[in-house]
């Protein structure tokens, strides 16, 4: 099923892209919650981190790389948070992977 996603990776719908490869795109959130706030999205269509399969768990590191690295680019290597919202009740409402790199104000603990 195509998200708002599928269609900004492929470039039927606008987006602020911020970082592009084979595997992954970056691209601004439209609604940002901080200064920096970015989404990496893998590609490859999954609904969220849980229904990612084993063969695909490689993908994680190189999201990490690109994560470090904008968050380097964005100066926000010292104080950033970095996560996925997986199902409804967690807060998810965009049905393609993503994760969110959210820095440049206090951010508070979650927990
Ligand atoms: P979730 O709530 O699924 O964890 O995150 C979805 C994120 O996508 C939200 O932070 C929301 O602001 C963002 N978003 C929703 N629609 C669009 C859009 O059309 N373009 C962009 N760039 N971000 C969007």
């Amino acid at each position: 099923m195509s998200t708002i996603f599928g269609k900004i990776i492929r470039k039927e719908m606008p987006a602020q892209i911020v970082y592009e490869d084979d595997l992954v795109m970056a691209i601004k959130d439209l609604y940002p919650v901080a200064p920096v706030h970015i989404l990496i999205l893998p590609k490859k269509e999954m609904k969220n981190l849980q229904a990612m399969a084993k063969e695909d768990l490689s993908l994680m590191s190189h999201i990490v790389d690109v994560a470090q690295k904008l968050a380097k680019e964005y100066k926000i290597e010292d104080n950033y948070r970095f996560l996925t919202n997986n199902g409804e009740k967690a807060g998810q409402s965009v049905w393609h992977l993503h994760f969110h790199l959210v820095g440049g104000k206090e951010l508070g603990s979650i927990a």
